[in-house]
């Protein structure tokens, strides 16, 4: 496997970066997390625009333009003869001095990687995933807003490590004031008195790629969908309840801290749109070219 380092393609072993990388020493950069379906890559603009959105909100100047970043994960994929796979970029603050000022550092890194992808067992699919609360609260907004996919993702790997704690796959983390925020790395719908809801983002989710689709979705299949302030009890008493994300796709979820939720098994609503979810990763995308050429920034 290749990985792209500032557009020099190196074996997975000698794919390596500076320990004075502020990236490793603070966590000072940003990253995304994309897939390709059958040779093409899903959504893409969309994830572009939240790496480059996230970089401007910590300030770091990307070392390429977009349009040559999204040829570079083209050409990353199509070196590594990849159809379906998981791709991760990533800028990093740099190599610089120890000292947290981004002005010791010399220049952003960016990196490639690309992978094959691992999802959840197909019974999870089929039968749907428990969850539960866990008590780290979301990251406040004014502290350091949940929008930014930062390479510091100790926030939601706290929550993740409370719920292997306890048993579970899988968590909720609520905001400050005990709303329901999202999962460690998926957004959360639910499907309540005919009507679908998910957090509004402002509340501290990430504005994630795959719930804006299942917006979309829901708007196309004529069902009602609204952002709205979600309580545990909403979730308790649902009638169905799914995560979204990139990796995980549209996975069911039948119970939170020991309720089930509506029958206990994936309803009907969440199965119709995991087959519309399904439906249009396969319909389109940017086709991963046979192109090994680097494009200049
Ligand atoms: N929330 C968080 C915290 C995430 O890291 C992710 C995955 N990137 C998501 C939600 C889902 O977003 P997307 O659908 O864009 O993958």
């Amino acid at each position: 496997m290749l990985v792209n380092i500032d557009g020099k393609l190196l074996p997975k072993e000698k794919a390596m970066i500076s320990v004075f990388d502020h990236g490793l020493l603070y966590g000072d950069g940003v990253f995304e997390g994309i897939r390709a379906y059958n040779g093409k890559v899903f959504r893409l603009t969309q994830h572009l625009d939240r790496l480059y959105d996230s970089a401007k909100a910590i300030l770091l100047q990307p070392p390429l333009t977009k349009s040559a970043m999204r040829a570079e994960i083209l050409r990353t994929l199509a070196a590594n003869g990849l159809k379906d796979a998981y791709i991760r970029p990533l800028f990093t603050r740099g190599q610089g001095d120890l000292g947290l000022s981004p002005t010791l550092c010399g220049k952003p890194t960016y990196i490639i990687i690309t992978d094959l992808i691992r999802l959840y067992p197909d019974a999870t699919y089929r039968d749907g995933l428990a969850l539960i609360t866990v008590p780290t609260r979301r990251n406040v907004s004014e502290a350091l807003s949940p929008k930014i996919k930062s390479l510091n993702y100790l926030n939601n790997i706290l929550a993740k490590i409370e719920a292997g704690q306890r048993g579970a796959l899988e968590a909720i983390l609520l905001t400050q004031d005990g709303y329901v925020a999202e999962c460690t790395a998926d957004n959360l719908f639910i499907l309540r008195k005919g009507r679908l809801l998910t957090p509004p983002t402002w509340q501290g989710a990430l504005e994630g790629v795959t719930r804006e689709a299942v917006l979309e979705l829901a708007s196309q299949a004529r069902l009602v969908a609204a952002e709205e302030p979600i309580t545990r009890y909403d979730v308790y008493t649902a009638q169905e309840a799914f995560m979204t994300g990139t990796a995980a796709e549209i996975v069911p979820v039948i119970s939170l801290d020991g309720r089930a939720i509506g029958s206990g098994l994936p309803g009907p609503v969440t199965k119709k749109l995991m087959a519309g979810f399904r439906a249009l990763t396969r319909a389109g995308g940017d086709a991963i070219s046979a192109s090994r050429r680097r494009v200049r920034p």
